[in-house]
């Protein structure tokens, strides 16, 4: 090697190594930004840092999670906690120093779920929406868009949208929500797990000046309307809280940034329940077993679970007088594709499936779920409907009233099909002691029957206390279940 190159590698070296003390000795390595706050606003994770990070997000299978790294940045001296309620597609939050200079934070999910990141210019804030998608199409409802492991990428330098005015429009049937925004952002409609709220989700919207502060439409079939705005963008949001299970829907006109939110008395609820034809569906049979549960030796059958159930509503909704088809009535294999063809044929108003659910592993999870197909809103309003009442008896924990999008991404397919509002029940986990120790109770069985006709009956007829007065004096109760759930601001929740 010729001495000039081993000169000019030497002073190369010399120069590094001169960096490098003179770093160290003046300390002017500056402090890493660190993990300040992980923060819950409904499925909205706000991440906030005490400076400029970059933000990497990217999923994992098996146990499926999102991966949140966070560089440069230091855990804090002082150990954080988690703000506010996780959604329940989120089985925990964990977090911790990945690397030197990376904080990694991961979602462990029960479901798949799409999710979108945005940041603020500043860095010091990154949101994860999850649920959300990307941003065409425009009007995303829970479960309109396929679940994807795909990472939505908002952009970040965008400023939020404004919300500039406000406007409530009122026929006897219906009341319209028109919200005029500067530019079209995407907005997600979700059922909230108590009674018949559902929430408007709008992550990139801060409010304008001139919105009023009583959102009241004084209409109906709304109770409660609640804007919660957040003057720098990242989130604001709408719940709105109907007397009866009500058909919500939100669409943008086609050439200006205006949004409506639609309350409508959802498809067949008028007239009474006697009126009405239902078609009820217990889940497998046959050859088709479905989940199973264990007590030592025995075993118990979804299948049989469901039919059980299945026949007490029958039995209850013919002492009402409507009509009733069953797509099975004893342990024979029908064709998933045949349940909703029958219902279709025969025209019926209503299409109640019955099932178990169950976990890959045992006693991993409880509770009662119902489900709609995507993001039908007539769907939706049933599954709140019979949730409502079915969960109110099991004294196992509300799952809430979810989009069948969540677990699959065509949805179910007897849900799909049936052209009449339809719901799956997923009464409880077979695969759970406790909750397998209720579904093989006669006794059980019948209270969940009971509650899934009382639903059918609050969906078609309303609920009792609101006909009971609407009967007598045309006022509307206060609140239509007499329970005092207050719609709750961020701040309280
Ligand atoms: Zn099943």
């Amino acid at each position: 090697m010729p001495t000039v190159w081993r000169v000019a590698i030497v002073a190369v070296l010399v120069g590094w190594l001169a960096i490098r003390v003179l770093a160290q000795s003046t300390g002017s390595a500056p402090a890493l930004p660190s993990l300040q706050a992980l923060r819950w606003e409904e499925s909205v994770l706000n991440i906030l840092t005490s400076g400029k990070v970059t933000v990497n997000t990217f999923t994992l299978r098996e146990p499926l999670r999102v991966v949140i790294d966070l560089s440069p940045c230091t855990l804090p001296t002082e150990a954080i906690q988690p703000e506010g309620d996780a959604p329940t597609v989120v089985e925990r939050v964990r977090w911790g120093q990945f690397k030197e200079d990376v904080v990694r934070v991961v979602l462990d999910l029960r479901d798949n779920t799409q999710y979108a990141l945005s940041t603020l210019p500043e860095g010091n804030l990154a949101m994860l929406a999850l649920g959300a998608g990307n941003p065409s199409p425009l009007v995303q409802q829970a479960g309109a868009t396929p679940a994807s492991s795909n990472p939505a990428k908002t952009n970040p330098v965008q400023p939020p949208a404004e919300l500039l005015a406000v406007e409530w429009q009122t026929t006897e049937e219906d009341a319209r929500l028109r919200m005029q925004l500067t530019r079209r952002v995407p907005v997600r409609l979700r059922p909230l797990k108590e009674g018949y709220s559902l929430i408007l989700e709008m992550p990139q919207v801060k409010p304008g000046a001139d919105l009023p502060s009583n959102w009241d439409p004084k209409h109906p079939l709304v109770d409660a309307v609640e804007f919660a705005g957040d003057a720098t963008g990242t989130r604001s949001t709408i719940r709105i809280r109907t007397t009866r299970a009500a058909s919500l829907s939100v669409e943008y006109d086609k050439d200006q940034p205006v949004i409506t939110l639609a309350v409508n008395r959802p498809r067949n609820a008028h007239g009474k329940l006697s009126e009405k034809h239902i078609v009820i569906d217990p889940g497998h049979g046959g050859t088709s077993k479905g989940a199973v549960g264990r007590d030592g030796n025995s075993v118990v059958y979804e299948k049989d679970i469901a039919l059980a159930i299945a026949l007490l509503v029958r039995d209850l909704l013919l002492k009402e007088k409507a009509t009733v088809t069953m797509t099975r009535e004893d342990d024979s294999t029908v064709d998933l594709y045949d349940r909703p063809k029958l219902a279709n044929e025969k025209g019926a108003d209503f299409f109640i499936s019955i099932h178990c659910d169950s976990t890959p592993k045992p006693n991993s999870a409880s509770g009662t779920t119902t489900y709609f197909h995507a993001s039908d809103p007539d769907g939706r309003a049933l599954a709140q409907a019979i949730q409502k009442h079915v969960a109110a008896v099991t004294g196992l924990p509300n799952r809430g009233a979810q989009t069948d999008t969540a677990i699959y991404q065509s949805g179910f397919a007897v849900l799909r099909r049936s052209e009449m509002p339809a719901v799956l029940i997923e009464v409880a986990y077979i695969n759970n002691d406790k909750d397998r120790a209720k579904l093989k109770d006669p006794k059980f069985q019948r209270k969940v029957a009971e509650a899934i006709v009382a639903g059918l009956r609050a969906y078609v007829e309303g609920e009792k206390e609101a006909r009971l007065v609407q009967d007598e004096v045309q006022i509307r109760p206060a609140s239509s279940e007499g329970e005092d759930e207050r719609i709750q601001t961020p701040e309280q929740l």
